[in-house]
């Protein structure tokens, strides 16, 4: 993996959006018209568009409220992005969107009977979690950008949202096939005894207990998709990113997920934590994952040497060669430190990000078969790490 270095201007060079101009309110617009849709959607097919854990604990009343607000916050920044820009376009598309969903039913779309079918897409999921995720990262990254050049609408912005929206519609794929190796190789131990003793940790205990196991694991897995040359086939495409943002994060191989979930998953299979712990720790490396790669100058003070921060995992994505092969943890840097993979100089940040291999292929359904008939290693551009 040799990254010799990267012409950033080539990947930002894209102008950033301006407040003022009309346009991110069109996006926005549009943004908040599609989630709306989709929410329709959700509640008129929710036996193949829902996930069947998720939608028998869901408060409809207050779904059907969110559904309500994304429809009038699509037409109230229609309306300023019709008054302010010049081009009448992503209005007039988020207002015919937004129309439709309400033609549909709206926000009091009726659910009917149904009987679960064995199979699912997650749309459910991928709204959330999209909705959560852009009201956070996206003022974030508007306010306190770190590479002020740097635009969403980057070169590979669609890129990235095929990788979320996979990443997310094909849980119930991934869950089934984590879970599986744990199950096959774990299942006919009899460790409930163990189970009862982690179970019966008081949950400021447990939960910290759980993060440190699985980054311990995912750190191992991470640290052999780099020095491994056939896992490094697949690792590659996470650092052919050179806008690092909080969507492009989600720019994984399918094996990458799989194989380093699989092996985080081991150790909460084996110790048996709680489901409540289970669940927090879900929703925690989901959000440090996607806040590691955001955009952001925001400052964390101490805390950056206590968890990992955009700056922290900035530096794994660098193309510099001080910085090859360091800061493998998702949750916790110390961990870099025990191993001697840390790299934190001060308050500096890579100057670029990204492999410089120019002919790595860009998309998704390329870069889904590039690793299966290409070695990266073969590369010039971007060899082997073990051979540097
Ligand atoms: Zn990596
Ligand atoms: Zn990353």
């Amino acid at each position: 993996m040799k990254h010799p270095k990267t012409n950033q201007k080539n990947v930002t060079s894209c102008a950033r959006l301006k407040v003022g101009e009309g346009y991110i309110s069109g996006y926005l617009s549009i943004f908040f018209a599609l989630v709306s849709f989709g929410g329709v959607l959700c509640f008129l097919f929710p036996e193949i568009l829902t996930t069947p854990e998720y939608r028998h604990n869901y408060p409809v009343e207050i779904l059907r409220g969110v559904l309500l607000m994304c429809l009038l916050f699509s037409f109230l920044f229609a309306l300023v992005s019709l008054i302010l820009c010049k081009s009448k376009i992503p209005s007039l598309l988020a207002t015919v969107i937004s129309g439709l969903s309400i033609l549909m039913g709206g926000a009091t779309v009726e659910i009917k009977q149904f009987n679960d079918l064995g199979f699912y897409v997650s749309l459910d999921w991928l709204l959330l979690d999209l909705l959560v995720l852009a009201l956070i990262f996206i003022p974030v990254e508007l306010f306190f950008p770190k590479r002020t050049n740097q635009s969403k609408f980057h070169e590979e912005w669609k890129t990235d949202l095929i990788y979320f929206a996979f990443g997310h519609l094909l849980i119930q794929m991934t869950a089934v096939s984590v879970q599986a190796p744990a199950s096959y190789y774990f299942g006919s131990l009899h460790l409930e005894g163990l189970h009862n003793f982690v179970q019966a940790l008081p949950f400021l205990i447990e939960l910290p207990l759980a993060l440190l196991v699985t980054d311990l694991f995912q750190y191992s897995a991470h640290r052999a998709f780099h020095r491994m040359p056939l896992l490094w086939r697949f690792h590659a495409v996470h650092h052919s990113i050179r806008a690092v943002d909080w969507m492009a994060g989600s720019r994984l191989h399918i094996i990458d997920v799989l194989v380093t979930r699989a092996f985080s998953y081991l150790p909460l299979y084996v110790l048996g934590f709680s489901i409540e712990v289970f669940y927090m720790y879900v929703i925690i490396v989901s959000l440090q994952a996607v806040l590691a790669h955001a955009n952001t100058r925001i400052q964390f003070g101490f805390l950056k040497y206590l968890i990992v921060t955009p700056q922290y995992h900035h530096w794994h994505h660098s193309d510099n060669p001080s910085a090859y092969d360091k800061n493998f943890a998702i949750h916790f840097p110390f961990i870099d430190f025990l191993f001697g993979t840390y790299h934190l100089p001060g308050d500096q940040w890579p100057e670029s990000t990204g492999l410089a291999d120019t002919s790595f292929p860009k998309g998704y359904f390329k870069q889904f078969a590039f690793p299966f008939w290409k070695n990266p290693s073969d590369q010039q551009d971007m060899k082997d790490p073990s051979q540097r």
